[in-house]
């Protein structure tokens, strides 16, 4: 068989304080790699500077200089993880044969790489890498994220369990995950969408070595809030369930209160006024406001902007020199 040329992309946001070591570490596996044979030698690490406020893009070119085995992709400005991976795969996809997918801060354990090209040289054309335990998550984030997984299993959302953006993915399946033309791209739920052969592998999760977490609980929100609206109208149909309950529920309460009124036990009334105008007032902010949220993505979609911009990508100057 052929040896695969791999591209590693790694989307980077203000990690002056990783880049260097992750570089380190990963040049090191990819070396490994090489001279066992498993993969080409033009197999590279693309890093993309998704508009690093620090010398993250300093760093990446020095990088370059030192080692040919290191590239860049530069953009234009922050455009979230997902901008940067897609900008990453996408510039990749043009010159590598399989791209694997991992966050700068080296919590994924870059020795399962191994095992994911040889899944690929058995056949498979997706590789999800997924943790073995949560161990070094904090409680909270542990219990949303099993919570959110369920929720979204019950939602026929077919997301992998504990996989993260820790993939490999063939040009194949890259070139199909261009089909799916949509802005808003939750990679996490594109992907088992894709079909072909994939497979798992498992691994430990580490604590991020240095530099700290963008994502803080507001934007992780927001991230698991979008993977949900994005794949299923079914909280919007909930909220027309729950509208469709109180409307009869409401219904009974009058008869109830005309039947009472008839036989002359009028009662005051006033709490119950009160408290059925709060329910109602409250369930219908809600619905306007879940159906605004899907209004709003169609609103982002019809737009077809960009998910990112590339400035600079060094990817290109390598095939030519
Ligand atoms: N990242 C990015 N753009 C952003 C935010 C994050 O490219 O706007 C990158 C970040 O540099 C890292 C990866 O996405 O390589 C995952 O981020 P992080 O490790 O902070 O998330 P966590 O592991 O805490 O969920
Ligand atoms: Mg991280």
């Amino acid at each position: 068989m052929n040896k695969p040329a791999l591209a590693i992309v790694v989307p980077c946001y203000n990690e002056r304080d990783v880049l260097h070591e992750t570089a380190k570490q990963l040049k090191e596996v990819l070396n490994a790699l090489i001279s066992e044979g498993l993969i080409s030698p033009n197999s590279k690490i693309v890093f993309v500077d998704d508009g690093s406020r620090d010398e993250t893009w300093r760093l990446i070119e020095e990088e370059k200089s030192g080692s040919e085995h290191i590239s860049g992709v530069k953009l234009s400005r922050n455009f979230g993880h997902q901008g940067a991976l897609l900008a990453g795969i996408h510039s990749a996809k043009l010159w590598y044969d399989c791209i694997i997918t991992i966050d700068a801060d080296l919590q994924d354990d870059i020795h399962v790489i191994r095992d994911f090209i040889i899944q690929y040289q058995n056949g498979a054309e997706i590789v999800y890498g997924v943790r073995k335990s949560r161990s070094t998550d904090s409680f909270f984030k542990r219990a949303t994220a099993q919570a959110y997984y369920k929720f979204m299993r019950k939602l026929g959302i077919d997301l992998i369990y504990n996989h993260a953006d820790f993939r490999l993915m063939s040009k194949r399946a890259v070139r199909v995950l261009e089909d799916f033309e949509e802005r808003n791209m939750f990679l996490r739920g594109i992907v088992p969408m894709l079909g072909f052969k994939s497979e798992v592998v498992y691994y430990d999760r580490k604590e991020r070595f240095a530099g700290e977490t963008k994502y803080p609980l507001k934007k992780m929100m927001a991230f698991a809030f979008n993977g949900l609206t994005s794949f299923s109208i079914v909280p919007i149909r909930i909220v027309s369930l729950i509208g469709v309950l109180s409307f009869c529920l409401s219904f009974l309460t009058g008869v109830y209160a005309v039947v009472q009124k008839l036989l002359g036990h009028t009662e005051s009334g006033w709490t119950s006024i009160i408290i059925s105008v709060w329910i109602i007032g409250g369930l219908m902010l809600m619905s306007v406001g879940l159906i605004g949220e899907y209004i709003g993505k169609i609103y982002w979609e019809t737009k077809r902007r960009p998910a990112y911009i590339i400035e600079t990508d060094l990817t290109d100057d390598d095939q030519e020199s």
